[in-house]
This record gives structure tokens, sequence and C-alpha cells, in this order.
């Protein structure tokens, strides 16, 4: 097939599930956790249970070798993918944090106590965590990169770099800022040492077409969900080499030659690092994936997300209230932000609420976040099936929040009591009336400011225990009734506070009980559109009240 120039309405149009009519306004910005997948995908994976379901046992019954035949065909289609010298250079495992796994524990096996593992503070912890197991089981020693805040000065490799190194495991590009570092730098500052060099490229081969050779390294790890494949199935390279070296990882069928009582001859390359059966119907996905992948032309694909990339780093940067900690530049297609004041999950929710898909949190990259000084941020992430009008409508959106959190917070004042704050104008029914979700979001917001900032009650005793945000709950009882205070940094567990207070502040222990508080919060549609956490929140709160009332 001759390929053509990138069209990105023609791409998106590829992709079912924008098609479905819930998923309309959808403006998906969450493509560094999983990517939608094309119906060539989707179709691969209904195909091999219609048509080729069977285990892979090399002879037997004919839909077994088709089996056979198919994964052994995928494997070479990604050793061209991947641009390996051999099929037998390509593992299938799980993922990348399966691949990251075997590698930590095969390579690991082979060192000896002292032996040193250079990582950097941007990892995932996919590449973080695993080499801490095997160094705690071998007795090895992790460095890090110098940086700064957290991000790595990669040119200063060479300082880490010394006789006891024997694997430098690095990000091709990290999930949690984008940033891309320049492995040619990194290759030459490795020449001339005895020692193997791991890629993680779970975010790169999204974005870039990916060359082992020309990057050189021994090992490169991805997963497939992140360019438009299917879960559950992952590529290892090794260099064949480097692999034949190495001790399994697992033991277990497909692994094997020859089982005796005692003893086991592993299978050749790369089988004897594949015990059990495999994701087969993944890797027939998979293999659909690759072929997708090779009709696009990838070099526009990658322009179309660099120049959206670019969009949403200036307008973000023109929104005042706003911190930014991405870089657009040396960014395969994430931006990184945070509120100046209050609660990135605020943000993320009111996002929610208009259909447009981030990610909040520390995005499995806890020791950069840590090393900049920063909280959860927002992750915004690109793909090429992005548009210019999903960009806008998410700087609109983050727009209208900064200026309701504004007004609200001149609103509120600054005023700081320890009374109890007046809630008997917040009206049940006004809530249940907003009949869209984001306008009920939006009144549950206004019903936060209710909450005054109290900080003589944020002491540790006070602490909401089971509650992500911080909050802290206080509570006295006058002639047998119960009256409370609350606070938190957050607006939207502010509203949750605010909704439950009204119910039960100044009542008898008796009603507080009876009142089917935990009912309400599903009749009022919170638990069907509020995360996880904030919904924990909400019971955390209850359950603290209950308590109180009884104590
Ligand atoms: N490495 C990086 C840079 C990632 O972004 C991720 C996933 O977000 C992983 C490793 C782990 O990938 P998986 O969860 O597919 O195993």
């Amino acid at each position: 097939m001759t390929r053509s120039s990138f069209s990105p309405e023609a791409f998106r149009s590829r992709f079912p599930l924008f098609a479905q009519p819930e998923n309309r306004d959808l403006v998906y910005l969450d493509n560094a956790a999983t990517t939608q997948k094309p119906a060539v995908v989707i179709d691969a994976l209904a195909e091999f249970y219609l048509h080729s379901n069977a285990n892979t046992h090399r002879s037997s019954h004919r839909l077994a070798r088709r089996a056979t035949a198919m994964v052994e065909r995928v494997r070479a289609q990604a050793a061209g993918f991947l641009n390996a010298a051999s099929p037998r250079e390509v593992v299938f495992c799980r993922g990348a944090t399966e691949a990251l796994n075997l590698l930590a524990f095969s390579l690991c096996e082979e060192l000896e106590r002292g032996d040193e593992i250079v990582l950097s503070t941007i990892e995932h912890h996919a590449n973080i965590v695993p080499w801490q197991m095997a160094a705690a089981r071998r007795g090895l020693n992790l460095r890090y990169i110098p940086h700064t805040a957290g991000v790595p000065q990669f040119d200063r490799l060479g300082e880490v770099l010394g006789p006891r190194t024997r694997i430098v495991s690095l990000s091709g590009g990290s999930n949690a800022l984008g940033l891309r570092p320049d492995l040619a730098g990194i290759r030459r500052q490795l020449r001339g040492y005895n020692l193997r060099w791991v890629v993680d490229a779970a975010q790169l081969a999204a974005h870039e077409p990916i060359d082992v050779q020309a990057i050189g390294c021994d090992f490169l790890v991805c997963s497939a969900h992140k360019f438009y494949g299917p879960t559950g199935i992952g590529l290892l390279y090794g260099r064949e080499a480097c692999l034949a070296g190495m001790v399994p990882w697992q033991g277990g069928g497909e692994m094997i030659a020859e089982v005796g009582l005692y003893q086991s001859q592993y299978a050749g390359l790369p089988h004897r690092f594949e015990a059990g059966t495999s994701s087969l119907a993944g890797i027939a996905a998979l293999g659909a994936t690759l072929e997708f992948l090779r009709e696009q032309d990838r070099t526009a694909m990658a322009a179309h997300e660099q120049g959206l990339l670019a969009r949403l780093h200036e307008g973000i940067a023109a929104l005042p209230g706003l911190r930014l900690l991405s870089q657009p530049q040396h960014n395969l297609g994430v931006a990184a932000f945070a509120p100046e004041a209050g609660d990135a999950s605020d943000l993320m929710h009111w996002l929610d609420g208009r259909d447009i898909a981030v990610r909040v949190g520390s995005h499995c990259a806890q020791p950069l976040l840590r090393a900049a000084g920063s909280g959860p941020t927002v992750r915004a992430s690109l793909a090429a099936y992005n548009s210019y009008a999903d960009v806008e409508a998410l700087l609109v959106a983050v727009a209208d929040y900064l200026q309701l959190d504004q007004s609200l917070a001149s609103a509120a004042g600054g005023t700081c009591h320890w009374s109890r704050d007046s809630l008997g104008a917040l009206q049940l029914e006004r809530l249940a009336a907003q009949r869209s979700w984001q306008d009920r979001y939006r009144e549950l917001l206004r019903w936060g400011k209710s909450i005054s900032a109290k900080p003589e009650i944020r002491l540790p005793a006070n602490l909401v225990r089971g509650c992500e945000a911080d909050a802290w709950l206080v509570h006295r009882e006058e002639g047998g009734r119960h009256y409370f205070a609350f606070d938190s940094d957050s607006r939207v567990v502010k509203g949750l506070a605010a909704l439950l207070l009204s119910q039960v502040d100044g009542r008898e222990a008796g009603e507080i009980r009876t009142r089917d508080l935990a009912g309400l919060f599903r009749e009022l549609g919170l638990a069907r559109h509020l995360s996880e956490s904030r919904s924990n929140g909400f019971h955390a709160l209850l359950q603290q009240i209950q308590a109180l009332v009884s104590d």
C-alpha cells in the first residue's frame, strides 16, 4: 500500500469509539494512559476467536497450526516494527511492566553484590520498582542521574557511570511530562562501558517509529495499548547475544525443550522467555495494529501532534492561576499543569463534567513530582486523532473553571471563623433540580463556598480518615443536638461536606443515624459521576459523622 499524507479527520474516523452516540462530544486527552483502538484492531480480536482460536502447540491440529503460524507471523512483523535483526530478538509479554520485571529478574540474577544499576528520576514506577526489588534481593546499588527539580540532566549520565555499572535503564519518553531524552546523546556517553542499556519505550513507541539498531540499545520495551493496539500484549526487544545469556524468569509450558523430574532444558530464543499461554487474541490484534501503523505517514502524524502540543502549551501558559510543569520542546505529547491554588482533582472533575478526559495524580512518577516539589498534576496527553478543536475545548473549560474558582475565592473573602458555617440556605431540591451533571456539579461547588476557611481546625486529630484530599472535621454536642465545622482545600470535597452537614447539623443523634445519606448520594447521581476517590471521601466523612454522634 502506498503511503498517503496524514489527515487527522480520516484517521479519527477509523476509531469506532468516537462514533458511538454517547461519545460524540468526548474530548479524549488521556492517551498516555491508553489509546483508543481502530476498527481493524477490534475486528482482529473477534476474527481470532471466530476463525483461529486454538492454543499454539506446534505439532497439533489444523487450528493450532494456524494459531502458531499467526504468532510467528506477528513476531516477524514486530521485528520489522522495531527494526530488530531477527524475530528471535522479539519476546511477547503482557506489556512494558512485565518486560521490565523480566529484565530486572533475569539480568540481575547474573550480577554480584555491589554492582550498580543506573536509573533516572523521570522513570515510570514500572522502571523503578522492579529494579528496587532486584537490588534488595541481590545486594545491588541503585544510582540516579543528577537532576534539577526532578528533571534528569541526561548529559551528566557519565557522572554516575563507573566500573560497577552493569545496567542503565532509562525512559525513552516520560508519561508524566512528555520529556523525550536525546537517545543519541545517551548512547555516546555509554560507549566504552560493559553494561546493558534498557530503553523504556512505552510512550516513545506511540509517537515515533522505533529503530533499535539505530538507537543502539540492548533492550527495549513497549505496550501495544499505548500505540492503538490491544491491552494485555507488549514487546520486549533483546539483542540476540544478550538474550542468549540470560536465565528465564518464569517456568512452565511453552518455554521448555525437555522436562525431567529434577531438571529441564529450556527452549531456544525467544520462546524460553514466554512461559504459559500468551494472549493469543492480543497477538493477532497486535498484528493488525502494526499493519495499521505501517500504512500511516508517521512523520506527518508526529508533526500533527507537535502542532497540537505547541498550541496546548501556548494556551495554558496564557491562563493566569495555572502552574505549567511540562515544556513543549522535546516532548512526545503531554501537557502537565495544576491550579496554583486549590486541588487539581477539582479541575479534573470539572473537565469530566464537560466530557473532557484528562488524568490527575502523580502519573506513576512519584519520585519526579516529589523532587519537583509538586502535588498532583492534571495531565492532558495527545494522540494523532486529537484535533485543534479538542485542544480549544480543553483551554476554554480550564479558563471557565479558573474564573469560577476566582469568583468563589473572592466571595469567600477570606473569612475565618471557629463557629459553624451557615448552611440553612442550601436547599436539596435546588441541587436535585439541576438537570445536567455539569450544572449539578457547578451547584455543588457553590455549596462548597458555604464552608469557610478554618485554619484553627486543621489539626492532625481532626483529619477525616480515608479521604484522599486533606479534610478536617470538628464536632460538639449541645443539649442533645450535634454541631459540626469542616474545612478542606478541595472545593468538591467542601461541596460534598456542605451537602452532608446541611442534613445533619443541629440535629439529634437518632435522626442523624437513621437518615439514609448514602442513599441520597446515589439519588443525586453523585456515585455515578464522581471519581472513586471523591466517593470514598464522601463515605469517609459520613462514617466520621456517624462515629462522632455515637461516641
Ligand atoms: N513506562 C512508561 C513510560 C509508561 O508510561 C507506562 C505506562 O503508563 C509503563 C512503563 C507501563 O506500561 P504498562 O502499564 O502498559 O505495562
